[in-house]
């Protein structure tokens, strides 16, 4: 079942009555049980879009579906979803168990049964025996545990999380990302799940909406979005990448061959029909790129001269120049010690990416 958002559009009063924008046209299909990301940076819509789900803001047009349910002009506590924020929202001045409590009693639960449904979500979140704490004496990653137990333990079809490992530190996010992811699984309820880090988006999610400037640009799975971005937007957001400006000098049946620059010529699969000189984007990822000795005899290696070698533990990273106006990103994995520092800076090397590893673009 899941939710569906259909033509879904927002626009806020700007100053000088002139209407903003923020949210274009969206169409998205989340299906029941799914981790679904929405990615992109900062002022892009997301919270607006996420915010809409909950029913904290009507859409200007389009309809959101929940379960196959119609939202319409539901407030929040009508619709079967729950929202995580950044900043965990617990009260500060009641104990673990009481915040999760509080909404059970609202819903007029009896004792028992919340008692019951505490240990349980206690236990999922890995904080049995913290039901009598109170939050300040939790770290920050422990309160967003709570605040996510609090969620969970409503049971919701759906549940909204606002870039809620923002708070924490790099190594607690990383270790937190994987525990969410898993007892997403365990509990089987849709997550749609908000962030600008696309390395988050990556490690957590079945599928990825890609959003910018109000638009969702593209959804796919991570492989998808990651190895066939369908713009220069998404190629960049999305990792690192070089990005290879050329004209089409010849079309084959499967094959393009690209002159980059008046000097570089690039064979890349493509089987559409272009027209000759037309400009096209050529998308190299750095980790897909091999370095050669300059002696290196392979007829489509490229020649060219180490600008800079930055060392950075697992990888070293090479910037070479291809021509005049192109230098590419290298990174080679340092899998042997022997691999360290093998190229100089001012060396001549040679280049080679497999043509099935570049991608063409014509945006
Ligand atoms: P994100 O979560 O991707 O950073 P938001 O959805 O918060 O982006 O905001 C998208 C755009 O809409 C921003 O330009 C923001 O300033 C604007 N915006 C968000 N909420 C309001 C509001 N209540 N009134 C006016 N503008 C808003
Ligand atoms: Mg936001």
């Amino acid at each position: 079942m899941g939710v569906q958002l259909v033509d879904v559009s927002k626009s806020f009063k700007g100053s000088h009555h002139k209407d903003f924008l923020a949210v274009e046209q969206i169409n998205l299909e989340i299906s029941g049980g799914e981790f679904f990301s929405l990615l992109g940076p900062s002022g892009c819509g997301k919270t607006t879009t996420l915010r809409m789900i909950a029913g904290f803001e009507l859409p200007t047009k389009g309809e959101i579906y929940i379960e196959g349910q119609p939202m319409g002009k539901r407030p929040p506590f009508h619709r079967p979803v729950n929202t995580v924020f950044q900043n965990y929202a617990l009260f500060p001045h009641l104990t673990v168990a009481e915040n999760i409590a509080f909404g059970l009693e609202m819903d007029k639960l009896p004792r028992t049964q919340i008692r019951t449904l505490i240990t349980e979500v206690l236990e999922m979140v890995k904080l049995a025996g913290y039901e009598k704490r109170y939050p300040r004496q939790l770290s920050g990653g422990q309160q967003q545990r709570v605040a996510l137990a609090r969620s969970l333990v409503k049971k919701p079809k759906v549940l909204l999380l606002d870039e809620p490992l923002g708070a924490l530190d790099l190594k607690l996010r990383k270790q937190m990302q994987l525990e969410l992811k898993y007892m997403q699984q365990q509990v089987g309820i849709t997550f749609i799940y908000v962030t600008h880090d696309q390395e988050e988006a990556l490690t957590m999610s079945d599928r990825i909406g890609v959003m910018n400037k109000g638009k969702i640009l593209q959804v796919g799975t991570p492989v998808e979005i990651y190895e066939e971005p369908s713009s220069h937007f998404v190629a960049d957001f999305i990792g690192e990448t070089n990005i290879l400006t050329g004209q089409v000098v010849k079309q084959l049946e499967e094959e393009l061959i690209v002159l980059v620059d008046n000097q570089l010529l690039v064979t890349v699969p493509y089987d559409q029909k272009l027209s000759i000189n037309q400009q096209v984007n050529l998308i190299i990822r750095p980790e897909k790129a091999t370095l050669y000795p300059a002696s290196y005899d392979d007829p489509s290696s490229w020649l060219g001269t180490v600008e800079e070698v930055v060392y950075i533990g697992t990888d070293t990273r090479y910037l070479v120049r291809l021509t005049e106006q192109n230098v590419i990103t290298i990174r080679q994995q340092n899998i042997h010690r022997s691999s360290l520092e093998h190229y100089q800076t001012g060396e001549q090397v040679k280049v080679k990416v497999s043509a099935d590893s570049i991608r063409l673009l014509l945006d």
